[in-house]
């Protein structure tokens, strides 16, 4: 088991492309921290310069307090899992869990125990004799998983790893390698594009865009608290609505908020004074599709239906705010049940301002009305 430690980390490769830029994370003994962003952000990077495959430009690189920068890969106490499984054909299941042991020159008995023992956590007993290709895909990523836990790393490194199997085994998988990692408690570093994979999976996710790390925080307060408009579009599903905003002084001193020509209703608490300093500003308010409703009211905001997405348990309303410049955007709200709409159909919005984010022109955020309520 071990603690990482990124330090001020620069990454530029040959050519001089700068994939990462001053990444500082510190990983826990025992943490499993999803990376994740878009692709190209640098995650696959990041986890190269921690395996030792390619050379950190500038920074330190810890592992349990001890500089590794300098050294090799297979003195680094870490297993990789990748996406294409890399299972040796001509082997059994039980051959491939017991190669990594052999190059080891581990006695016998101590290969028969371990491979036991992943085996049972594994759930992969009835299959040792079989072939890689006699099994499934998920079959086949819990074997490449045995192999990389049959060597006992110190740190887990999983690049992609589900993203070979289809939508309904994933989950399935992704549910199997939580609990798995939760018992052995070996430190993980976990790299995916998907946000739901990291949500799910991560004590706590790193969200990283353009090489840089945006955010790392718990998936609950990610997805609550976003720091930027960047975290706060990329983690949700569907995203979170950003629209072009301002708050405007009211001659009784409060502050409206305002899309295109319309007054959003804000609930939220005072003090509004912290937000003054942001009127007439253009802004970008956040709203998640939940905190949107449906309404009667004459204070909701004014829209017109684009389309609607029914998925049973739910319908995904997808509505042009009235009366804001070309072109418009389009809020989705997220509404319980089947709810039929005609496209063109007027409607009106109505939103959780206790709920709502604000961010600045840099793209920070000002306003988390729902810490800042708490606050
Ligand atoms: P991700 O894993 O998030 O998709 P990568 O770490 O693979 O991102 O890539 C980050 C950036 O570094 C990209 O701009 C990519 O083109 C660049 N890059 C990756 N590997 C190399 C390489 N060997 N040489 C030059 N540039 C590279």
């Amino acid at each position: 088991m071990a603690s990482i430690d990124f330090e001020h980390i620069d990454k530029i490769y040959p050519g001089g492309t700068q994939a990462i830029f001053d990444y500082t994370l510190a990983v826990a003994d025992g943490e499993l921290v999803a990376f994740v962003g878009p692709s190209g952000c640098g995650k696959s990077t990041l986890l190269r310069l921690l395996a030792g495959l390619e050379t950190i430009t500038r920074g330190t690189l810890r592992i349990d307090g001890q500089p590794v920068n300098a050294l090799p890969p297979q003195r680094r106490n870490l297993a990789m899992v990748f996406q294409d499984y890399a299972l040796y054909p001509h082997m059994t299941v039980r051959r491939n869990l017991e190669f990594p042991l052999k190059m080891r020159d581990l006695p016998e008995a101590e290969i028969n125990r371990l491979v036991g023992w992943a085996a049972e956590l594994l759930s992969l007993g009835g299959l040792l004799d079989r072939l890689p290709k006699q099994l499934s895909g998920g079959q086949r990523q819990r074997v490449a998983m045995g192999r990389a836990l049959v060597r006992q790393p110190a740190v887990f490194l999983m690049d992609e790893p589900l993203s070979n199997l289809d939508a309904r085994l994933r989950v399935q998988i992704r549910a199997e390698i939580g609990e798995l990692l939760d018992r052995t408690g070996i430190t993980t570093i976990y790299v995916t594009h998907d946000q739901a994979e990291a949500m799910t999976l991560g004590d706590r996710v790193a969200v990283m865009d353009h090489g840089r790390l945006q955010q790392v925080a718990p998936p609950r307060e990610l997805y609550e608290r976003p720091a930027n408009m960047f975290v706060a579009g990329f983690i949700g599903n569907p995203p979170m609505n950003l629209l072009p905003a301002r708050l405007v002084s009211t001659g009784a001193g409060g502050l409206r908020l305002q899309l295109g020509e319309q007054d959003v209703a804000l609930a939220w608490s005072e003090p509004v004074e912290r937000w003054r300093a942001w009127s007439d500003t253009a802004l970008t308010v956040g709203i998640r599709p939940e905190h949107l409703r449906l309404t009667d009211a004459a204070e909701g905001v004014k829209a017109t239906v684009v389309d609607a997405e029914y998925l049973g348990h739910e319908t995904l309303l997808h509505a042009r705010i009235d009366g804001m410049a070309a072109p418009a955007p389009v809020a989705v709200a997220r509404l319980a049940g089947l709810r039929p709409f005609d496209k063109g159909q007027a409607v009106r919005l109505s939103v959780e301002a206790d709920r709502l984010h604000l961010f600045g022109p840099d793209g920070l955020t000002l306003v988390n009305a729902a810490a800042d309520a708490v606050a």
